[in-house]
């Protein structure tokens, strides 16, 4: 297998071609290095090689990953893209720049309700299940307009944008990115706060190229860095 280094050049080469290709400028698309599973000597590697964002699934791993030696003292960016249950959120706060999976108003109420104690502000992404499928965690995209309200007058949360996790056929992953973004402009028209809804999250290893066309922000990549898992 290629190194961390050699891989990350050709992301960002693929990343480049994918907004010329769409139109947009490369340093629109903020690269997520989802390193879960993966031990601190790769996500050290990666940093070396120019990468600052990575990407936590699992909150004991990556609390160990955060307060690994080899990493310490790195300008690391942490964000938090697994599913997150209520009972974690007071592990993670503050150590995390942003909430990449909250699909519940309970949820977002909880993490509200944690960063107020703490003196905390966290930023966070609805996680839409745009795909329908059962299996997958996320808001079913007809409750996002109407829940939207609710999460916006949370104390000390800010909702950054969107979230998704698309199917595994690249044609219907493109319809649901194009869904995703839809329905980020639908919540900014009724937001009072437009310009803090920039942020669309979507596109991995297998379909970044898809989530590039359709205005992803964020494209979250494990395996294509790091290796199968
Ligand atoms: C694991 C994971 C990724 C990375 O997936 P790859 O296919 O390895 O690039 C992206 N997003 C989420 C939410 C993940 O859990």
């Amino acid at each position: 297998m290629e190194s961390v280094a050699s891989n990350l050049r050709a992301i960002r080469r693929e990343i480049e071609a994918a907004c010329l290709k769409a139109g947009r400028d490369p340093g629109s698309v903020r690269l997520v290095a989802v390193s879960k599973t993966k031990q601190a000597s790769l996500v050290r590697e990666a940093f070396d090689a120019g990468q600052i964002v990575f990407g936590e699934s699992y909150v004991q791993e990556f609390l160990q990953k955060h307060d690994d030696p080899l990493l310490d003292g790195l300008p690391l960016q942490w964000h938090f893209v697994g599913h997150l249950q209520s009972n974690k959120i007071r592990m993670i706060i503050g150590k995390v720049a942003l909430i990449h999976g909250i699909d519940k108003i309970s949820t977002a109420e909880e993490l509200s309700r944690i960063a107020v104690r703490e003196n905390f502000h966290a930023e966070y992404l609805l996680e839409v299940n745009t795909s329908g499928e059962a299996s997958k965690y996320g808001m079913h995209p007809g409750e996002v307009l109407p829940s939207f309200m609710a999460l916006h007058r949370l104390p000390n949360i800010t909702l950054r944008g969107l979230m998704t996790i698309a199917s595994p056929e690249p044609e219907s992953a493109r319809q649901e990115f194009r869904a995703l973004r839809k329905l980020l402009g639908e919540l900014k028209t009724i937001s009072p706060e437009p310009d803090s809804l920039t942020e669309l999250s979507m596109g991995m290893s297998g379909d970044f190229e898809e989530a590039i066309a359709e205005g992803a922000t964020m494209i979250r990549v494990g395996t294509a860095i790091f290796g199968w898992r």
